[in-house]
């Protein structure tokens, strides 16, 4: 289990993972870039909680724009409500969010701090060529609205039948008073939320259904049961709008902390469109003969939250012969590389045959081939990115046609026939 971040943060960094944002200017605060693992890595999260929300009939995806008309925003309480009390502390000019536990400074522990004032976290910019108040758009700051806006849109030209629901992936924007953890909280981050649409009647029961079904996906992906927990909101902390709601949070290592929320959120997002936009979104049930607004239940997970849940979930550090092996014990399915293929010189023969291999289970799996370094440095490298396989080619190769496959969690080495490598990794990788 890891204490803190950091060699998590700086093994992101060496193997090409996460990078900090416009790093050769000094960076820039609560924004990362996601290198060359790090997308690939992200691709499969992303793909996997796509295939498990839409790879089913009642619901569909979409993907909507990022600017949208301001009045949206004034219609989900975004413009008035969606602010975190800022103080400054009159000593050190510190300015941080103000939070129930804390009543002095926590830069230099001073009493003296201002009344706190509402701060709203909408990032603001313009659309077109002049800057005045008529032409201000925000950034999103969830994808949710995206879906409740072309509620009616996604019913109609899908032909879709209540109960259904609309899955979207996509950037969000949250000006954060407080960030830091790595990529835990972001000022850009990636969302993926569901939106499902049901009869008042039946809206308690989908949020069981969809508590549990989030469970079994969290668990699926990577995450160990003991870092899990449910966490209901009391009547305090509900959203002045929400029925129930519930949070998945995961033991980081600074502590328990929120990673998805379900949420009942009545007909509270339709109606409020429906005033704010003049247009009827009610839905004819042919079944029950009767029109009325659906009720929501949502399901929201932080993708770049997921990332670091499960980069946590799967950083150990061994011991190995007095050395530490550090490995990345990742979903098979989710590594960004699969399988490793090493040719243990740079003789051109070897290269030839290793070559052969990697083309051929590159139809089937992400692949590298990794020539530079001796054969103990590529190891500790595909094992710090995770690679669950390593497919090692050295001379004997050449005369008896066979390869050794190590396995990452392991160490385990199999001997076996270059023909029967397909079949030995189909088996072990489509677990
Ligand atoms: P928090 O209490 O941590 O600020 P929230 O309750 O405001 O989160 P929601 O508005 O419910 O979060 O957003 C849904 C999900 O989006 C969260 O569960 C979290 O995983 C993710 N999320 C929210 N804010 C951020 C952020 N600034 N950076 C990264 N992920 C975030």
């Amino acid at each position: 289990m890891l204490k803190d971040l950091s060699p998590l943060v700086s093994l992101c960094k060496r193997r090409g993972y996460i990078f900090p944002s416009s790093e050769i200017y000094g960076g820039l605060a609560a924004c990362w870039d996601y290198g060359p693992l790090g997308v690939q890595f992200k691709m499969n999260v992303k793909q996997c909680w796509w295939k498990e929300m839409t790879h089913r009939q009642d619901i569909v995806g979409l993907d909507s724009s990022i600017l949208m008309h301001p009045k949206v925003w004034k219609a989900s309480g975004h413009v008035d409500e969606f602010s975190d009390p800022l103080v400054d502390c009159r000593d050190c000019r510190f300015r941080f969010r103000l939070e129930e536990k804390i009543k002095t400074c926590p830069h230099c522990g001073s009493k003296n701090l201002t009344e706190p004032r509402e701060f709203n976290l909408m990032f603001k910019t313009h659309a077109g060529p002049v800057e005045e108040e008529a032409s201000q758009v925000y950034l999103r700051p969830e994808t949710a609205q995206g879906i409740y806006v072309n509620f009616l849109n996604v019913q109609s030209s899908m032909r879709k039948k209540i109960p259904f629901g609309i899955a979207q992936i996509g950037k969000a924007f949250r000006n954060e008073i407080t960030v830091g953890n790595f990529i835990f909280r972001c000022r850009e981050f990636g969302q993926m939320e569901m939106q499902y649409f049901v009869h008042p009647e039946k809206a308690s029961e989908f949020f069981e259904y969809w508590k549990e079904q989030r469970k079994k996906f969290l668990l699926d992906v990577g995450l160990p049961e003991k870092s899990l927990r449910v966490h209901e909101h009391g009547k305090n902390e509900l959203a002045h709008y929400a029925h129930k709601a519930v949070d998945f949070e995961f033991l980081f290592p600074m502590g328990w902390k929120e990673l998805e929320g379900i949420h009942h959120r009545g007909d509270f997002d339709l109606k409020q469109h429906q005033k704010w936009s003049g247009k009827k979104l009610s839905y004819f049930d042919a079944d029950r003969g009767e029109t009325y607004l659906p009720y929501v239940i949502e399901t929201s997970i932080g993708l770049d939250r997921l990332i670091l849940s499960l980069l946590c979930s799967a950083y150990r550090e061994e011991k190995v012969k007095e050395e530490t092996r550090v490995l990345l014990a990742l979903n098979f399915r989710l590594a960004p590389i699969q399988v490793a293929v090493l040719p243990l010189s740079k003789k051109s023969q070897l290269k030839e045959l290793a070559e052969k291999i990697s083309g051929s289970l590159m139809k089937k799996w992400r692949v590298e081939q990794d020539e530079s370094g001796s054969i103990g440095k590529r190891y500790r490298r595909q094992d710090e990115i995770g690679t669950p396989f390593c497919v090692t080619i050295d001379f004997d190769s050449l005369e008896d046609n066979k390869v050794t496959v190590r396995h990452r969690d392991t160490m385990r080495q199999d001997r076996l026939s270059v023909n029967h490598l397909e079949k030995y990794l189909i088996d072990r990788l489509s677990t």
